[in-house]
């Protein structure tokens, strides 16, 4: 079975363009949403993030504290780390298991830090939804409504684009110009054919 990465910046789509695939009958893996399970879930992990944060980190549900963690990691880059470190590789052991679950032709890897993480050296194929910055702006204004200043500080804080692009197999442009379906449904073809 292929496995192919997905990711995009913040506001280019990323998420709807895997619901798209979704339709098509492709098993989509949501690697933030599993990572935030696994760390509710999993006692190994939760074990290990304890030993780093204090038992106080989870809550009285046995649920992560996140805001609680997010305040901690915000200005310790280092803890951030070796949170990361952590959680990357019980997502990618969580994701080798499901994937043997799967009999589709091929699986997508929905990832926000796909070439960051080095993630994509693990896939066959990586793919980028990419879309030009101020529509990704005007998006992410409108979805969470935060100021565009707030989201060019979240884009800045991301992979350029062209670097991504640069390290993307295909690419899918979610300008508001280009037809996403027809794009969709063409790499679809294109990644069931892939040996
Ligand atoms: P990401 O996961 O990359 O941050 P989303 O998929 O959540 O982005 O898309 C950001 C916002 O833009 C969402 O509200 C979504 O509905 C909207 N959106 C995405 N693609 C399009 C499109 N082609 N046309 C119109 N709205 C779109």
């Amino acid at each position: 079975m292929l496995k192919v990465g997905i990711t995009g910046g913040i506001g280019s789509g990323k998420s709807t363009i895997c619901r798209i695939f979704e339709m098509l009958g492709v098993p989509v893996f949501q690697a933030d949403q599993e990572a935030k399970h696994l760390m509710d879930t999993d006692p190994e992990l939760r074990g290990k993030i304890r030993s780093i944060f204090g038992d106080d980190i989870y809550l009285s549900n046995q649920a992560l504290d996140r805001k609680k963690l997010a305040a901690i990691v915000f200005n310790q880059p280092h803890l951030l780390q070796q949170l990361n470190e952590l959680v990357h590789p019980a997502v990618r052991e969580y994701f080798s298991g499901w994937c043997q679950t799967q009999t589709a032709p091929y699986v997508l890897h929905e990832a926000a830090i796909l070439f960051e993480s080095g993630l994509a050296k693990l896939m066959d194929v990586n793919v980028l939804v990419t879309a030009p910055e101020d529509i990704r702006i005007a998006r992410v204004v409108a979805r969470d409504k935060v100021s565009g200043e707030e989201v060019k500080a979240r884009i800045r804080n991301q992979m350029p684009e062209d670097e991504k692009r640069n390290l993307a197999d295909y690419i899918i442009e979610n300008d508001d110009r280009k037809l996403v379906i027809p794009q969709v449904l063409e790499l679809d073809k294109k990644l069931r054919a892939h040996d």
